[in-house]
């Protein structure tokens, strides 16, 4: 039952638009298992009191290293990402990186002694997979000790740091938007059948220039995702449409689709470019930075520049850095 209430706080906020979970606590108190003193006279409600508040997130990590410090410790590491990847077992890693590790705070000191170098690649299917941890966040780990990470270096020269943020899950609401905002289509062909209704032969999801082609006689509009993924679940829709794939199947296909577009907006683009397009996208965004821009209002602007620091990590690591 608490989960469904802290379910329901978190649609709700995140409804509200409250961007960083991070900065959010939703408190669950049971009536039965001593509720704290200073929370007694917030309204009760079927015997569970559901309170929310902002918090200062308690710094659970000692600092971040700097991106110079994070150099020196990989310089110093003399890790070179010569030997095999210990996720894919190639024998010649593929742009290895190597990870910087969170240090817990009174943790051992050993945070970093864990020097593994992986492919870049195989360290983004990796963070990919992962499921999310508390509050729902997916945290970066790393594949071998298990470890929280926040950066990445690469081995080959030149060396650069790369930001590993947290990320939210991808959902189906994710998915259902983003087929929207890339105006993909859902196309079908179908042939009547004796006893009424249709059967439906082929389905494919379309970019619109793959749509332009007219391969499918029937296509959804691109607008229509909602209703099409209420439709794949009604009895009577699938009893006019045999042979219309399953909600999940749907949604499968489409999680393929964008991501093979690389268009997947719940990941940060760290996870989802190659690392030439990232290392190309965070240059222009740096040389844009320093670019006065007229078309855009200055309070846009500064709701963008909050959102983009808040996805990314919270320590020193979230000034923008001046180099690369
Ligand atoms: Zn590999
Ligand atoms: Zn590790």
């Amino acid at each position: 039952m608490n989960e469904h209430i802290i379910g329901a706080v978190r649609n709700f906020l995140s409804s509200r638009g409250v961007a960083d979970a991070n900065d959010m606590e939703v408190v669950v108190v049971n009536s039965t298992n001593g509720a704290s003193a200073n929370s007694q006279r917030l309204p009760r409600l079927l015997n569970v009191r559901v309170t929310t508040r902002t918090v200062v997130p308690k710094r659970k990590f000692e600092k971040r290293l700097t991106d110079e410090e994070c150099l020196r410790a990989v310089e110093e590491g003399g890790v070179k990402g010569k030997d095999a990847c210990p996720i894919c077992l190639d024998e010649e890693m593929k742009q290895p990186v190597q990870l910087i590790h969170f240090e817990k705070k009174k943790g051992d000191g050993k945070a970093n002694f864990c020097k593994t170098a992986m492919c870049f690649s195989c360290l983004q299917g990796c963070i990919k997979s992962q499921k999310p941890q508390d509050r729902g966040l997916i945290r970066p780990q790393c594949p071998c000790c298990r470890g929280d990470i926040y950066k990445a270096v690469t081995l080959s020269k030149p060396n650069v740091v790369l930001n590993l943020p947290a990320f939210q899950p991808l959902t189906y609401d994710v998915l259902l938007r983003d087929a929207a905002r890339l105006s993909l289509t859902f196309g079908y062909d179908r042939i009547r059948r004796e006893a009424g209704g249709w059967n439906i032969t082929k389905w494919a999801i379309q970019t619109p220039v793959e749509s332009r082609a007219k391969m499918y006689m029937h296509v959804s509009r691109s607008n229509s995702w909602n209703a099409l993924f209420k439709n794949a679940g009604s009895t009577m829709f699938r009893s006019q449409f045999q042979n219309f794939p399953e909600q999940r199947e749907i949604m499968e296909a489409l999680k393929r689709k964008i991501g093979k577009l690389k268009e997947l907006s719940n990941l940060p683009s760290v996870y989802r470019l190659t690392l030439e397009d990232y290392l190309v996208e965070q240059k222009t965004k740096a040389e844009l930075s320093t670019v006065v821009d007229l078309t855009d209002s200055p309070k846009k602007k500064k709701r963008k520049k909050a959102k983009k620091e808040s996805a990314g990590c919270v320590g020193s690591c979230s000034k923008p850095s001046s180099s690369e």
